[in-house]
């Protein structure tokens, strides 16, 4: 495959960059990004990811865009309230790059049509709010061999982790969590309340962090770093980052004897 002249201009900026150079952007043009939940966190993300020249993505939000979304999902504007966000999304990428192949699903993401929303992703970018949700995402990842990049943010913290559970001596994101969340929606963003620019922070990060996994083995972009949580603190600026081992007992990841 060969970037036509008007793709070379337009990610010339990614091009002159050792880091991901000619190889690295045809790799982004060739991969498929599955976005799950178009947030705080899907939304900047989806519009980094979309800059990039990622080919393919495929965007996944069950919800419908509500005024007080816009305070910080990026994508959407007053006149997108009542539509719902997926098909929304769809119109801003429309008007955004028409080069790039777009597939929107509406449905509300479970352990039973997980694995066919992200089939033949490349990466998957986990922005949901709940616990339940992502750990659905976490187990079809795991089970169809896809990275995923898990992020979520409250309030002025920010938690962003690469997770490739079906290789060996690596966790997923149930091995960091755990299995009693499962049946819980208790980490809506809706009580604590949250800085719009705070979720940005996290989100460009996450999708920095998908880019990473795209060109491992590409270009010199750099270790995605797997099993590692990095977690952002936006009030007293800084990142901690920490490893996370797998779970010998992890009913998703783990073999127990
Ligand atoms: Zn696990």
């Amino acid at each position: 495959m060969s970037l036509s002249p008007a793709r070379l201009e337009r990610f010339a900026r990614h091009i002159v960059l050792p880091e991901v150079g000619g190889a690295g952007q045809v790799r982004l043009a060739q991969s498929k990004v599955a976005i799950i939940g178009l947030g705080g966190i899907g939304s900047p993300a989806l519009q980094y990811l979309a800059a990039s020249g990622i080919g393919r993505l495929a965007l996944v939000d069950d919800d419908v865009v509500d005024v007080s979304n816009l305070q910080r999902q990026t994508i959407f504007t007053t006149r997108d309230v009542g539509y719902g966000k997926a098909v929304s999304a769809r119109r801003w990428l429309a008007n955004f790059d028409d080069a790039l192949h777009v597939d929107v699903s509406d449905a509300r993401i479970t352990p039973d049509n997980a694995a066919g929303l992200i089939a033949g992703s490349d990466v998957v970018l986990d922005g949901t709010d709940n616990f339940a949700t992502r750990l659905a995402v976490s187990d079809a990842c795991v089970a169809s061999g896809i990275p995923l990049l898990s992020a979520a943010v409250g309030r002025f913290q920010g938690q962003v982790g690469a997770w490739t559970g079906h290789l060996p001596g690596e966790a997923c994101y149930r091995c960091f969590v755990g299995d009693a969340f499962d049946a819980e929606d208790c980490d809506t963003c809706a009580d604590d309340g949250m800085l719009g620019a705070m979720a940005g922070w996290v989100a460009t990060f996450a999708a920095m962090q998908a880019i990473k996994v795209l060109l491992a083995g590409v270009s010199a972009m750099g270790d995605p770093g797997f099993g590692k949580l990095h977690i952002l603190d936006g009030l007293d600026p800084g990142m901690r980052t920490i490893r996370i081992a797998k779970d010998p007992a992890c009913k998703a990841c783990g073999s127990p004897a």
